[in-house]
């Protein structure tokens, strides 16, 4: 390998875990890291849960410190971002105007959140970074009521962290339900369920027209009263970069199965990557979600030393609702056949089967843990292809772990 060696762009979740995935598959050569933050690289899953209730200033929790990037022989560049790529020579060039050479580059650079494009939605708050978290902490404390807009995992953690700080919350979301996208209409029930029980007020199909002081104002002409307004209304891949490097871009940076891009040399992980998912028919997808972004950055830095590996990890993740855990694995979207099993009696996982039965989606919801083995299981056997019986399924007395042995 020659001396340039490898620079990572974004020192997110993929970003931070490239590094010590070369570092695991051997790499010895140089290896930068660049981050358009100034912190080092932190988990964003805290954001929107436990950092929202602390009661002293909080820190972020931090996925790689100096010490372990010391020990990693990484170089960080800090609080400066990457404007553009001379892919003829292989540098980075810096806004600041400085220029590094590579001999792979990883683009990480995750997302950023969708603003509101109606009047005054400037005022709303968004939550992606550290930054935007400390604020709206601060926000919340001072405020006795909050107006949520859309009901994703953003708007539906933060109202469950507002109330649980004692606001006066209301929901706002334009679909007939919440969670209308990847999440089966009957866990989204016990969901929105759960947050009426909490105190929220829920307003589902309810198109908005303007943020104005003191709340917002619905298209209808009714207006929700809120010290504060929040806007969870989903993320962009941030493309920037790519785009002003001539990459191909596809509903994010347009990668192979490998996750290289459209220049071999490049590779792209995380929120900003999307890719055919061979375990899917090669379905085109892009996927944010924190084990997306370590898996995706662990097959990225093997191929980046030359793997040729195909990116074929189940998706998964979770969100985090009050006592609630919710969980989904697969692709619940490629699933029509849907078959319920009660697992528990707050608990229960809904399996998706598609053509010829096979399990390609699971997604379960109840207290604390309770769901976490079924659906790990469920993701073992969409990984295998599996293609359990309905009845099978549906009965809790057939153990899934006995399923993936046929
Ligand atoms: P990011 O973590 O967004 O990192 C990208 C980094 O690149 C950023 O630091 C950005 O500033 C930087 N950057 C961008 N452009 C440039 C540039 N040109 N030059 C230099 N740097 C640049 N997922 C779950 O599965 N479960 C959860 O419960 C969950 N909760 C979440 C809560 C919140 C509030 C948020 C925001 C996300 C949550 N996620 C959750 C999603 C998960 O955190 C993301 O999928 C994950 O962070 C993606 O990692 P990434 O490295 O691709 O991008
Ligand atoms: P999201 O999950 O895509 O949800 C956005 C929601 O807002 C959707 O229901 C959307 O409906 C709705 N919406 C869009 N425009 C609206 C409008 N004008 N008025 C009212 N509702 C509107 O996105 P998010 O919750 O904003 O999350 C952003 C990012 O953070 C994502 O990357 C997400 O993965 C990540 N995150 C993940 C978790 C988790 O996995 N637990 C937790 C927090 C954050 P439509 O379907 O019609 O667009």
């Amino acid at each position: 390998m020659p001396d340039a060696g490898m620079v990572i762009v974004g020192g997110g979740m993929a970003g931070a875990r490239a590094i010590v995935s070369l570092r695991a598959n051997g790499f010895r050569g140089p290896v930068t890291l660049v981050s358009g933050e100034t912190l080092l690289p932190y988990d964003r899953p805290p954001l929107s849960k436990a950092m929202l209730l602390e009661e002293t200033e909080p820190q972020p929790a931090l996925l790689l410190d100096e010490g372990m990037i010391a020990s990693l022989s990484a170089s960080f560049v800090r609080g400066v971002k990457a404007a553009g790529i001379d892919r003829t020579s292989r540098a980075l060039v810096l806004e600041d105007g400085r220029a590094l050479s590579y001999d792979k580059l990883l683009i990480a650079t995750g997302a950023r959140p969708r603003r509101l494009a109606i009047e005054g939605g400037e005022l709303a708050y968004t939550l992606r970074d550290f930054a935007d978290g400390d604020r709206l902490r601060h926000r919340l404390r001072q405020s006795t009521s909050a107006a949520i807009i859309g009901g994703g995992f953003i708007g539906l953690e933060v109202a469950s962290s507002a109330r649980k700080l004692g606001l006066d919350v209301t929901v706002v979301e334009a679909q007939p339900r919440i969670l209308m996208r990847g999440v089966p209409e009957e866990i989204a029930r016990v969901v929105h369920a759960r947050h009426v029980e909490a105190g929220v007020t829920m307003q589902v199909g309810a198109a908005l027209k303007a943020v104005e002081t003191g709340g917002v104002r619905l298209a209808d002409g009714r207006k929700v009263k809120a010290e504060i307004v929040v806007a969870g209304i989903g993320a962009a891949p941030e493309i920037a970069l790519a785009e002003v490097s001539g990459l191909a871009v596809d509903n994010g940076i347009a990668c192979d199965a490998t996750l290289q891009t459209s220049d071999p040399d490049i590779y792209a992980a995380g929120d900003c990557c999307s890719f055919p998912h061979g375990l899917f028919g090669g379905k085109r997808m892009r996927l944010e979600a924190w084990r997306n972004a370590t898996d995706q950055a662990d097959v990225a830095a093997a191929n980046m030393l030359g793997a040729s590996k195909p990116y074929m990890a189940v998706p998964w993740f979770w969100s985090d609702q009050y006592d609630l855990s919710l969980q989904i694995a697969g692709n619940p979207a490629d699933g029509p056949d849907v078959v319920k099993r009660q697992t528990g009696e707050r608990s229960f996982v809904m399996f998706h089967r598609g053509p010829e039965g096979r399990l390609v989606g699971a997604s379960g919801i109840g207290p604390g843990n309770s769901i976490a083995r079924d659906v790990k299981l469920a993701e073992m056997l969409i990984g295998k292809r599996a293609a359990p019986s309905a009845e099978q399924l549906a009965d809790p007395s057939v153990q899934l772990k006995a399923l993936l042995k046929g």
